[in-house]
């Protein structure tokens, strides 16, 4: 049976629990243990696959097609482990089952109620596959205090209380101010954030305080009598400058142990940190440095392209190169000569996304691309702008376009050489769809297996000809087109097994021109980069001297 470590996190938002936690997870593999992350979010949503990048950042998908939060992405990058469905849960999910089952009747005409009814469902949640790990890391989204996420916290309560003693902690992140005028950091807030947590009946094991100044002894020890947690499980962490350097940080600031000392795990198995001190090699040694345009819509939010940027990171670790990727607004292209804006990166990305807003820059930025010989990677929607630029400019389609375009403008207008898919094959069940079905849930989602062409360009950088990658989209390139495309010179290298969805295409007569229908960086790590990317910034490295 798994022991249990439930993350809180008070004070303000944005403290970096996900990062906290997955640093955490990497720690506990390090000394040998096995672990799965989960995340509990508080919002009504049903799951973030309709909210906002912008609002939300971007949506991470898993293998099994759930779409979650990008916490979860996180956890996969700093432990390797694939994020399940059963991994991440929203209080919409959690009320729409108790919903449901009120509806079939299931609870026998009782009065539903947050307790027992909601917190059941929660704990439900909680105990699924708690025999397949050592340790369960359960994050709480929010802070402690909000309205939304008092069931949550009610229901890690009664779920510590209904296990043996000694198989559950609390670890609560907070922040310690600093006040410049008096020169001070205050632990009043950490105290207040403290005390609301056991208000409910919860008390930290291990308190995980963020500060942008060192933590003097006495203060640190201060937090502890106040907070009623022990000296040494009062754990500092300061501001890094890669995330990556995060598990050797709180490995120096002893959270791992302090989380041992509080299961009373004695002697603490010895960790094994090779795979960080590799990581922060990379890091710290780089040599030079490489530029990445990533043409997109989404462009002022960062996290809207969280695991991209990531990936690119990964990529230049395996190429002991720095990337700086640039984000610019796809829109620009649509006033503009895209030329002066591209000409000095080595590199061109040009990510997925919804909407015909931006697309025709898009366009502008891959035939940029493929005429002047510069790298140019498109996943998703950037697979999909790629082949109408192709079709437009290469094969005489001009009016080429994606189906999506004109179902949101409610106009035919485009040839469809991007069309709406309505069935597909998904393992060994066919899938349908209608135009006009509800948003959530209903896209191409998840983990669907491509055939690579032998001798491809994308065969030789898997090396292999079958893999499996992760989808989230609703259109599709219009296989019909593929002999006029490749008579063009543009590859039509991965297909799905069953030859009728066109998974990737590749210019051949071009230094790195590659689309690929799927999202590559869901499943880079940092100790191991994805081929796709680690192939891109190798090329955009070879372009050209390192600036
Ligand atoms: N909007 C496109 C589709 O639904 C692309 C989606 C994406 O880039 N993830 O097919």
């Amino acid at each position: 049976m798994a022991r249990y470590v439930f993350i809180t996190g008070g004070v303000v938002s944005s403290l970096g629990k996900g990062l906290a936690s997955a640093a955490l997870g990497a720690l506990l593999q390090a000394r040998g243990y096995t672990v799965r992350l989960r995340k509990l979010d508080p919002y009504l949503n049903v799951d973030p696959g309709t909210m906002s990048p912008f609002e939300h950042g971007e949506v991470f998908v898993t293998d099994d097609g759930a779409e979650t939060d990008l916490d979860l992405g996180h956890y996969e990058r700093f432990t390797g482990v694939s994020a399940r469905k059963t991994d991440s849960v929203s209080s919409g999910r959690i009320y729409s089952n108790v919903l449901e089952k009120e509806r079939r009747g299931d609870y026998l005409g009782k009065t539903i109620q947050v307790i027992p009814h909601v917190t059941n469902e929660i704990k439900d949640f909680l105990r699924q596959g708690e025999d397949e790990v050592d340790f369960m890391l359960c994050e709480i989204g929010g802070t402690v205090g909000d309205i939304e996420g008092l069931p949550f916290f009610e229901a890690i309560r009664q779920f510590a209380q209904e296990r043996p003693r000694g198989q559950c902690i609390f670890m609560h992140l907070t922040l310690l101010p600093y006040l410049a005028a008096s020169g001070e950091l205050k632990t009043k807030p950490t105290q207040h954030s403290v005390k609301e947590l056991r208000s409910i009946g919860l008390q930290p094991d291990v308190l995980v305080c963020r500060s942008e100044h060192p933590i003097p002894d006495k203060e640190r020890a201060k937090i502890a009598l106040f907070c009623n947690v022990r000296p040494d499980s009062v754990i500092p962490a300061y501001d890094l400058k890669s995330i990556y350097e995060a598990p050797l940080a709180y490995h120096r600031a002893g959270l791992d142990q302090a989380v041992l000392d509080a299961f009373m795990i004695s002697p603490a198995p010895k960790p094994d940190l090779s795979r960080w001190t590799d990581v922060m090699d990379r890091l710290d040694n780089a040599e030079g440095e490489v530029r990445v345009a990533v043409v997109g819509k989404y462009t002022q939010l960062e996290d809207a392209y969280k695991s991209i940027a990531e990936a690119l990171t990964h990529g230049g670790l395996a190429n002991r190169v720095r990337v700086k990727a640039e984000w610019i607004d796809a829109e620009i292209f649509e006033r503009e000569d895209p030329a002066p804006y591209l000409q000095d990166f080595q590199a061109i990305l040009v990510p997925g996304g919804f909407g015909e807003r931006g697309t025709e820059g898009k366009i502008k930025a891959a035939q940029f691309a493929r005429e002047k010989g510069v790298p140019y990677l498109g996943i998703c929607l950037g697979m999909q702008m790629a082949v109408i630029e192709a079709a437009r400019n290469l094969a005489g389609v001009t009016r080429a376009g994606s189906e999506e375009f004109d179902h949101e403008a409610g106009e035919k207008r485009f040839e469809p050489v991007v069309y709406h898919l309505k069935e597909w094959v998904q393992g060994n069940h066919t899938v349908a769809r209608k135009v006009g079905d509800d948003k959530g849930g209903t896209m191409r989602l998840g983990a669907y297996s491509a055939h690579l062409e032998p001798g491809s360009r994308v065969a030789e950088i898997y090396g292999t000809t079958d893999i499996e990658e992760r989808h989230r989209h609703r259109y599709e390139v219009d296989v019909k087109y593929r002999d006029r495309l490749e008579a063009e010179g543009l590859r039509f290298s991965g297909m799905s097994p069953d030859g009728r969805l066109p998974e990737i295409v590749e210019v051949k007569d071009h230094p790195w021109f590659i689309g690929v229908q799927f999202h590559p960086e869901l499943k880079s790590k940092p100790f191991a980069p994805h081929p796709l990317f680690r192939d891109f910034v190798r090329a955009a490295k070879d372009k050209e001297r390192l600036v």
